[in-house]
């Protein structure tokens, strides 16, 4: 459809044809870097999917990805449980929910 209304001809007669701009030329910045992790097959770039909880004792907490110094994080503590506990955690300070599951943030590279 797009490409159908890029051909024609102009007022002079003469044909045309426009090439689509690559989406990757147009974006900068963290947009261009998220598209880019995406195409090379990283479907969750800024780890914001949730995640499976491990065995969480003290000795191996929960490792929460972030690549700042401190993240918010929530916890669905029973599958019954019709809300969420959300706690910050901190760069080096595991935390330990009300359920009694251990969380750690582990440092990854920024986007
Ligand atoms: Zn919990």
């Amino acid at each position: 459809m797009l490409l159908k209304s890029l051909h024609g001809v102009s007022r002079l007669g003469v044909r045309f044809y426009r090439k689509l701009i690559d989406p990757l030329d147009l974006l900068t910045g963290i947009e261009k870097r998220e598209l880019l992790a995406h195409l090379a097959g990283d479907c969750d770039p800024f780890r914001i999917l949730s995640i499976k909880k491990g065995p969480g004792t003290r000795e191996r907490p929960n490792l929460i990805p972030s690549s700042n110094s401190s993240r918010l994080i929530c916890c669905h503590c029973t599958e019954s449980d019709n809300h969420l506990k959300f706690m910050w955690l901190h760069q080096g300070d595991p935390k330990r929910c009300g359920c009694g599951y251990w969380f750690e943030l582990c440092p990854i590279a920024p986007l």
